[in-house]
């Protein structure tokens, strides 16, 4: 196999590293954990990207999860241009926010009224202060491997003690900032029994991604979110559902749809936007009437429902709501692909592991069954580095991380699904092999 030529991209990485820290914008572009430097993308169509030495990857990166419909698709960017033509911002009220928000609400079973903000790490920090500010309660529980953003009160794994105070896990958050973050076991309802027994007049919200979609992907269990549901109700927490992976990705109600459960507050992010700067949190009426300015609790944002965001985001999802049939056709290619890889596994007798729930899409390097942080913690991420490099070589471009979603989109076709299925025998093999 011919080793892809990258010098341009290792040109511009040279320089990036003089001016950014470690050369990018947000860590796992670094591809460190890869053992690779990054590539610099020059532009993206369909299921693919170019990089700027002219090679071309088929992307299961798609920005991260934003791209449902692809790169540049051209229903999507159809009118941006007169959007920017008409202004980029005014920080006064545009008819394009009262649209997107009504859509969101429609969307969402659960959400009476919604605001718009910049990013799902904006979203979570906002949702969790109005949680407090309406239980007038500091703690907040969440589970280990889910991820929130970067807020300094959620940056926080379990410590070492049997419970569950969290510690920071990045120098510069304080204990002080994360001392009321109590710190579960994903899909075990035990473990919030326990902190709720201990704690649960003081517990302000409960957070959770109903889909684990950042350690690589654990489905929530039905019983367990439905335990969470049941036990914030019995003690007057609010349950937050972070949808902004599964959000507008599993059905258009996104996860609170699919399983039949709904929260009290929903954080949105990455489609809402269709790959602009966008984030939003929303839920019941009577909390969000705590958000300033109706109510105390104070968030605010100079760029928040930009009108160029909220064009590409409403119209993501307008295109969306009616062809609601793209759920099933991302279902039937994740499947595809599930089946493939699985046959593959078999064939080669090594111990990988699919798991897929609705569209989304993980292959763990290592036996499940993967319920939580600690089991996903048993995969061979120096396999992974490997596969990931063989794939690469082969113009197909996943993830730079074993603990992280494959993301699909519309633009993929059988062409390219067939292709990837059959380098990931060849890469599967020599992975398995060293
Ligand atoms: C990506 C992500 C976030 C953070 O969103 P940003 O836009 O990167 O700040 C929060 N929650 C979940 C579940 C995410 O996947």
């Amino acid at each position: 196999m011919k080793e892809l030529n990258h010098s341009k991209s290792e040109e511009l990485f040279k320089e990036a590293l003089k001016y950014i820290p470690g050369g990018v914008n947000s860590p796992v572009r670094a591809f460190k954990s890869v053992g690779l430097n990054p590539i610099f993308v020059d532009s993206g169509k369909g299921p693919k990207v170019k990089d700027v030495d002219g090679n071309e990857y088929i992307d299961y990166i798609c920005s991260w999860g934003p791209l449902l419909l692809g790169h540049s698709n051209s229903e999507l960017l159809e009118g941006i241009l007169d959007t920017i033509n008409k202004g980029t911002s005014f920080g006064i009220p545009t008819e394009i926010e009262v649209k997107m928000a009504k859509l969101i609400v429609e969307a969402s079973p659960s959400v009476d009224m919604v605001r718009m903000v910049n990013s799902g790490t904006e979203a979570t920090m906002s949702a969790l202060r109005v949680a407090r500010g309406y239980t007038n309660r500091n703690k907040i529980v969440k589970f280990e491997g889910c991820y929130h953003g970067h807020s300094d009160a959620l940056l926080v794994k379990s410590g070492s003690g049997t419970i569950t105070f969290g510690v920071p896990t990045s120098p510069g958050v304080p204990e002080d900032t994360v001392k009321d973050t109590l710190v579960c076991t994903y899909n075990d309802m035990d473990s919030v029994k326990e902190v709720f027994q201990k704690y649960g007049k003081e517990i302000a919200a409960v957070i959770v991604e109903p889909v684990g979609g950042n350690m690589g992907v654990v489905p929530g269990k039905k019983e367990f979110l439905k335990g969470l549901r049941d036990i914030t109700i019995k003690y007057g927490s609010v349950l937050i559902f972070d949808e902004v992976i599964t959000g507008f990705r599993l059905a258009f109600g996104g996860a609170q749809e699919v399983y039949g459960i709904q929260p009290d507050m929903t954080c949105f992010g990455k489609i809402i936007g269709a790959g602009l700067p966008v984030g939003a949190y929303g839920g019941k009426r009577e909390i969000m009437e705590m958000v300033s300015p109706v109510g105390p609790v104070y968030q605010a944002g100079t760029l928040s429902g930009n009108p160029l965001a909220m064009h590409m985001g409403y119209k993501n999802l307008s295109i969306l709501k009616n062809n609601k049939n793209i759920y099933d056709e991302l279902e039937k290619k994740a499947i595809k692909i599930e089946k493939g890889i699985n046959e593959n596994i078999e064939k080669l007798g090594i111990n990988a592991t699919v798991v897929r729930f609705k569209a989304m899409l993980c292959l763990f390097f290592a036996k499940g069954p993967f319920e939580n942080f600690k089991d996903v913690m048993k995969c061979d991420t120096e396999k992974y580095a490997i596969y990931f490099r063989e794939m690469l070589k082969r113009g197909i471009l996943l993830a730079p991380a074993q603990f992280e979603a494959m993301f699909l989109s519309m633009a993929h076709g059988d062409e390219e699904i067939e292709y990837t299925i059959k380098c990931n025998y060849e890469a599967l093999k020599i992975a398995f092999e060293k």
